[in-house]
Formats: C-alpha cells, structure tokens, sequence
C-alpha cells in the first residue's frame, strides 16, 4: 500500500492544492499524511499567537481527519521558514517517521518566501532521510527509499513572473469536490481571518476558482495539477498515473 506525505507549509495550503487528489488517493487505499511546516502563528487579526496557533492545529487535525488522514506539525514558525540546520532536521524527522512512498509539496517558486522555503525543506529532506550517518539522534529509523516527489500548482496558478508552471499532468478532482471544500472549511479562523483581511469570503471561492482553472488545462469540470520532481535519485514513472487511471490528464 503506498503511505503519500502531503506537506505544506501553513496549515490550508495543501487544502487549497492538493486535497482532491488525496481524497481520491484515499478511495484507493492509500494511506495519507499531512504535515505543516508551521502552526499558522500569524493568522488573526486579534489573537495572540499562541492562541491562533493552538486553533490552527486542532482545524488542521480536524481537516486531515476528513478523508482518515494523520496530521503532523513539523514544528517551525510562520513567516520565519529557513533552510539552515534547524529545519532540515525537523523536516526529515516528519519524512523518517511517515516514511511515505509518494511525497507531494509547494512547487520551488511561489508567492510566498515561506512556501518556497518549505517546498526546498521537503525536496531536501526527502532525499536524505534515507543517509544513516545524517541526525542518528532522531528517533525515527532512515528511511529506505526516495520517494516518488510531486509539487502542487503555485497558489494563485502563477509564478512571480506570472507565468503559468511547467505542468506535467492534472488530476481530475469533480468528483470529490465536497470532501475538498469540506476540508477547507474546517479552517474557520482563517475564513473568519480572511473576510476581515479582504472585506468578502474569498475563502471557498479562491478553492473553486483554482479547480475550475486548472481543470480547464485537462478538459475536466475541476482539476489540481502538478510537476514531477525528476532528479537524480528519485523515481522517473508517474505514480499517480499508475494509481488514479482515467482521473489523471497528462500535459
Ligand atoms: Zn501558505
């Protein structure tokens, strides 16, 4: 059975990118985690941060637990992602103790310096949680392989030159459009956050405009698409292809 690693940076991010293709992922048997880099602790327009953070957790736990998936906080903090040894080590120790098969992120350029910080952390770590001699004080064994590695769509379906990302296939997620908005909206403090940031519930609206959009790449009612990370080390087929049949477009 494969174990997919969904990991993102604040906790919605992967509701907004890739919780259709988990659902689907899950219909099929797969076991599915999502991890976060942060705890959200930036996200209100009055409480404190340890007080939003506490209610981000419980919201993101309560959104995995839609589709039985596990969720993991990695540990870092909001708006302070950094690629130094700190957070390389908290990354690996979530991919040592999922020890996932297929792992999905942020793509390498995105909006937000947070979210490609957290997509370099993953890609990182998804090559060397597997090095024996790397962090022999985690309490998670190495792990035995490199995963399959995937990056979601950048949010907004643009980089910050405003192109679209090279994408190599789109997952046709209509049919499970309830359980993905049921997610997202398990994140009420952000919801809540949002209308008073932007004066309108955005909130739903940005998911379904983004589906719409990228199911329009593969002639599909609503989509997420994503590129395969081919480098040295990792597998080269398209798992999800193997996995989800018909649902998957390839571009
Ligand atoms: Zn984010």
């Amino acid at each position: 059975m494969e174990r997919i690693l969904a990991f993102g940076c604040h906790p919605d991010d992967v509701e907004f990118m890739a919780t259709g293709t988990l659902a689907l992922l899950a219909k099929q048997g797969c076991e599915i985690h999502i991890a976060t880099m942060t705890g959200g602790e930036v996200g209100s327009p009055d409480k404190t941060s340890a007080e939003i953070k506490a209610i981000r957790l419980k919201e993101a736990a309560a959104a995995a637990a839609v589709i039985g998936a596990q969720y993991h906080y990695t540990g870092g903090h909001d708006l302070e992602v950094d690629f130094n040894s700190e957070y390389r080590r908290m990354t690996t120790r979530v991919m040592r103790k999922v020890d996932p098969t297929i792992v999905l992120t942020h793509p390498p350029m995105d909006y937000l310096a947070d979210h490609e910080e957290t997509s370099r952390l993953v890609r990182n770590a998804a090559y060397i949680a597997s090095v024996p001699l790397y962090d022999q004080e985690c309490p998670f064994k190495p792990t035995g392989r490199f995963p399959h590695l995937y990056y979601w769509n950048a949010m907004g379906l643009k980089d910050i030159f405003g192109r679209p990302l090279p994408l190599q296939c789109g997952v046709d997620i209509s049919s499970v459009m309830a359980e993905k908005e049921k997610m997202l909206l398990c994140h009420a403090s952000q919801r809540d956050w949002l209308a008073h940031h932007n004066g309108w519930d955005a909130y739903t609206g940005v998911l379904r405009d983004m589906a719409v959009a990228q199911g329009k790449l593969i002639g599909r009612a609503q989509g997420e698409c994503f590129i395969q990370h081919l480098g040295n080390g990792h597998p080269q087929d398209n798992i999800l292809a193997k996995l989800l049949g018909n649902n998957v477009v390839l571009m």
